[in-house]
């Protein structure tokens, strides 16, 4: 069970996934998060930052789409001007969005996937259940909503306790 709290590879910001390596990896889908991934959670929308990450992924064949907890309106406009294929209300760590993503993918294997969040309890216990590859980032912004606090609060006892047993990964991706 607690292999299933850790991620595959680790950056410090999204903009440090390399792409060489996706591609090297074959994958051809990201599962990407949208709070404290891609921006903070209060901003409503993508800066050029964001979009040049997407075209640079779309440029080079491997598409993105966005699953996360937060509600459909903060999506939706998060989305305005990227015209991404969203699932919002994912209930992560849950299998509900992952399940639909499955269908809806079906010409891609989960093994061609890769998701990529910012939190161990939601985006990497979600990601592992589901059996994708996860690249973990540090959060854009320290501050959380509550209810990502206790997240957090449980993940770094769970980080520290898989830092001591020697199961989390050294590397950066
Ligand atoms: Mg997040």
């Amino acid at each position: 069970m607690l292999k299933k709290f850790v991620p595959s590879y680790l950056v410090d910001h999204f903009s440090e996934v390399k792409i060489d390596k996706l591609i090297d990896l074959n994958k051809k889908l990201v599962l990407c998060d949208i709070d404290n991934t891609l921006v903070a959670h209060d901003d409503p929308s993508a800066n050029d930052d964001v979009k040049n990450f997407i075209k640079n992924l779309k440029d080079n064949g491997i598409d993105i789409i966005l699953i996360s907890n937060n509600t459909e309106s903060r999506v939706v406009t998060f989305n305005e001007d990227l015209n991404l294929d969203v699932y919002p209300m994912a209930l992560k760590p849950s299998s509900k969005a992952y399940k639909q993503i499955f269908s809806k993918y079906k010409h891609i294997s989960p093994d061609e996937m890769i998701s990529l969040g910012d939190q161990v309890m939601t985006d990497v216990l979600g990601s592992n259940f589901n059996n994708i590859d996860v690249i973990l980032t540090k959060p854009i912004v320290e501050k959380d909503l509550i209810f990502t606090k206790l997240n957090r609060m449980f993940e770094n006892m769970v980080i520290k306790r898989m830092k001591k047993k020697g199961l989390w990964p050294n590397e950066k991706m």
